[in-house]
């Protein structure tokens, strides 16, 4: 896999997809606002350093579900203008992603300039990875660098299919890090490694807890997830979220995991609550919880086995909220391990999943962590071992 810095850029025109996909809200005067820019500010370096080399720089981005037809409420304008502030250089937008006028905009530049193209999913055919839409992409560009970590597990027509059309190919420097990084964790991590996983569902995480059982040494589960593991140990969680026909799923884990001498630690106590909404009673219980209650946070006790276990790792991944974290009372034992990736000095931590991601953000610790993954659904994939589009259309 060649990366962007390893060509010559000189004067020609650089097609960069990157992952833009930001969360915008009403600005309460008709227009929108950028609510969190991490993931523009993630591709920063990749189009400064194109640019800086005397690229053209095409950027090429989708946004929400526009539905394959142009939607003004899903327009990239706000990015363009958001990017503009932080490259501190102008971005124009393209009004459209390919046809005469995305060619006129691409012909008309320098090197060293910057153009942004008018949201890719504004037209069908992107997500159907259609053979002549690729081509309309292609044609402008000489280079193909994708730095769209984040959407790496769709064969989209930018994110794959243009890939063969064009003269060179490189991964970004975003996607390089991620891949790097992401990496190190399926081949040569550093022992002990610790892995804790949580969230709502076994059924989005098992794939991911199959193929690291081969690799770490403990998993720490929590979140909902945990609930479906504790009833396959006969354990009762009252009213707590659990997936029945996941349990029989979650023995056989269990077992394979004792097979391989990997330790598995379940919430040994928990915050419950009477409902799973803010003001709610609330109380510590331990091992099980009584019914009328159900599981929304790890218990003291259990952030604390957790927070130790995480002290002694060299390599730590974290992908799931430990409970329902958006609600502040539910949150503590989510930013306890927040606090505890962020205080483990000795090891290489790594942070995947949109959901646990805002949750580093909140506990305020993003630069004590040693890689916070762009990717929520491409970071798991890529943990499960499996080949993402987006990354072997660079290898081709
Ligand atoms: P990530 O995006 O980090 O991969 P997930 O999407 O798998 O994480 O899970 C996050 C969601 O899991 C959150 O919305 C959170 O409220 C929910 N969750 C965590 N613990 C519980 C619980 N005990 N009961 C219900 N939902 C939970
Ligand atoms: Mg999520």
């Amino acid at each position: 896999m060649k990366v962007v810095d390893e060509l010559d850029l000189r004067g020609k025109r650089v097609f960069v997809r990157v992952d833009f996909n930001v969360p915008l809200e009403d600005d309460g005067r008709g227009g929108l606002r950028i609510t969190d820019d991490a993931r523009i500010r993630a591709s920063l370096p990749t189009i400064r350093l194109a640019a800086e080399r005397g690229a053209k720089v095409v950027v090429a981005a989708h946004l929400g579900r526009p539905k394959g037809k142009p939607d003004p409420k899903q327009s990239l304008a706000p990015t363009a203008t958001r990017l503009a502030e932080l490259l501190g250089r102008p971005v124009a937008l393209a009004p459209d992603c390919v046809g005469p006028d995305a060619e006129t905009a691409v012909a008309r530049m320098s090197p060293g300039d910057v153009l942004l193209l008018e949201n890719l999913r504004f037209h069908a055919e992107e997500e159907k990875n259609d053979p002549a839409f690729a081509e309309s992409l292609a044609r402008l560009a000489d280079v193909w660098v994708n730095d769209a970590f984040g959407a790496a597990h769709r064969a989209h027509a930018s994110t794959a299919g243009m890939a063969p059309l064009v003269a060179e190919r490189a991964s970004g420097l975003l996607m390089r890090d991620e891949v790097k990084h992401l990496g190190r964790l399926l081949a040569g991590a550093d022992r002990p490694f610790v892995a804790i996983l949580g969230g709502s569902k076994v059924s989005d995480k098992i794939g991911v807890v199959e193929q690291l059982l081969s690799r770490v040494d403990a998993l720490l589960v929590g979140g909902a997830m945990a609930y479906t593991f504790l009833v396959a140990k006969g354990v009762a969680v009252g009213g707590s979220r659990v997936e029945s026909d996941k349990v029989d799923l979650a023995r056989e884990t269990l077992a394979a995991a004792r097979a391989r001498g990997v330790r598995v630690l379940l919430p040994v106590d928990h915050v419950a609550a009477r409902k799973p909404e803010a003001g709610s009673e609330t109380r510590i219980c331990g091992p099980g919880i009584e019914d009328g209650w159900l599981g929304v946070d790890i218990g003291p006790a259990t952030r604390e086995a957790y927070a130790k276990e995480i002290a002694t790792a060299r390599t730590v991944l974290w992908n799931g909220p430990m409970g329902i974290f958006e609600i502040p009372a539910f949150a503590e034992g989510t930013l306890s391990v927040a606090r505890a990736l962020a205080g483990a000095k000795q090891a290489t931590t790594v942070v995947g999943g949109g959901d646990s991601v805002a949750a580093i953000g909140v506990a305020g610790v993003a630069d004590r962590i040693g890689h916070v993954s762009t990717g929520g659904g491409a970071s798991l994939e890529f943990l499960e071992g499996r080949t993402l589009p987006g990354i072997a259309a660079l290898e081709g």
